[in-house]
């Protein structure tokens, strides 16, 4: 597993410290925080109450998670199911439920997020750190075998066709943070608010009763934060080219998000899709298929449902987030910003 993008990860983690600092008298003016480096990327948590156990608990789960869920670990699930040659797989709940999910937002989206995408991932070198452009020979090669619609669910089993491999990347860690929450709760937490690599989620109140406020990073200058929302109890999740990314030798700049429909790192307009709502597996799951859908498609698919809020900026840099967050949005960048209005 390699460890990259130091930078940005921490800052994401210092800004969330800053949001936990506040406390009062009572149960909740007890504050406990953790950091941990699983999934490959940085994460924070800051627990308001309770005890220091209910932070042992989460961290067991996103240990317990990553073993299931990885596609490095050569024994858990997402493993098993790519070296099944087809067969069916007996996976836990936690795999059923985001194998579910993706194929639900693969067609939600027309296959903007599509886990079968693995291939390609794979070549371009994103989960290795060996970077390098495919030719267009291979991408070809490896295209037809992208297709979420050939994945068989059957009880508790996942079958592919023999061609294919999967990767939860794009929506693992938004239900790791759900369950990292549910821990939290469950273990005697009355608040938190933890960063996984820059995936925003809270539960409960802050301790002074004001709203949690997180800032969305600048894609274009990373180490900036672009703009601030303040939130209840909420997840809020986005997808940029500036993580995860390389120069090409022909000096061009790749990223991690791939286009199902051509096999490239997606350029539809869209370099940052932040997604904000109930559940961190609905807003990972769609933030990375917002990237691929553009300006047009996300907001086309916004206006189809509204049960969340979002902010894309766009590759000429410009801001456009959803009207629900009129008056919690704050600019903080010299970028132009517009709303995104249901009609
Ligand atoms: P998101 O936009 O949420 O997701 C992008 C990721 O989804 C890509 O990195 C790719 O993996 C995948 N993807 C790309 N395009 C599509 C598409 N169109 N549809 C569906 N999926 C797509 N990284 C490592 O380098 N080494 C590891 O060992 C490793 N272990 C991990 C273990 C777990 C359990 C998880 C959840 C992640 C792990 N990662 C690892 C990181 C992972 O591979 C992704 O890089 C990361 O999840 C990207 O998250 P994001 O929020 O930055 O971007
Ligand atoms: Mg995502």
């Amino acid at each position: 597993m390699k460890k990259r993008n130091f930078i940005p990860l921490l800052a994401a983690a210092l800004l969330l410290t800053g949001c936990g600092t506040n406390s009062s008298s009572g149960s909740q003016s007890v504050s406990y925080s953790r950091d941990i480096f699983a999934m490959d990327t940085y994460m924070s948590i800051r627990s308001y109450g309770g005890s220091e156990s209910a932070l042992d608990a989460a961290e067991k789960r996103i240990h317990d998670l990553e073993a299931e869920l990885s596609v490095t670990v050569p024994e858990s699930d997402i493993s098993r199911i790519n070296s099944g040659s087809g067969k069916p797989v007996e996976v836990s709940s936690d795999t059923l439920t985001i194998v579910k999910k993706a194929i639900e937002t693969g067609a939600l989206t027309d296959g903007a997020l599509d886990i079968t995408a693995y291939p390609l991932v794979k070549e371009w070198g994103f989960t290795t750190g060996n970077y390098n452009i495919p030719s267009a020979e291979r991408i070809s090669e490896l295209l037809p075998c992208v297709d979420y619609r050939k994945i068989s669910i059957s009880g508790s089993t996942v079958a592919l066709s023999a061609d294919q491999q999967i990767d939860l990347g794009a929506l693992a860690k938004g239900y790791t943070g759900d369950e990292v929450i549910a821990a939290l709760r469950e273990n005697g937490a009355d608040a938190a608010v933890i960063s996984l690599g820059g995936n925003v989620q809270t539960f409960g109140h802050k301790p002074d009763g004001s709203p949690w406020k997180v800032a969305v990073r600048d894609p274009f200058s990373p180490e900036k934060d672009m703009c601030t929302v303040e939130i209840g109890e909420k997840a809020v999740i986005t997808s940029g080219n500036y993580e995860r990314c390389f120069t090409g030798e022909d000096g061009k700049s790749y990223w991690h998000i791939i286009d199902p429909a051509d096999g490239f790192p997606a350029d539809n307009g869209i370099v940052s899709a932040t997604i904000i709502g109930d559940r961190g597996i609905d807003c990972d799951a769609l933030s990375t298929a917002m990237f691929v859908k553009g300006l047009d498609g996300a907001a086309g698919l916004w206006r189809a449902d509204r049960t969340y809020d979002m902010i894309l900026i766009t590759d000429d840099a410009r801001i456009l987030y959803t009207e629900g967050l009129e008056g919690t949005f704050t600019n903080m960048s010299d970028m132009p910003a517009e709303v995104i209005r249901v009609d």
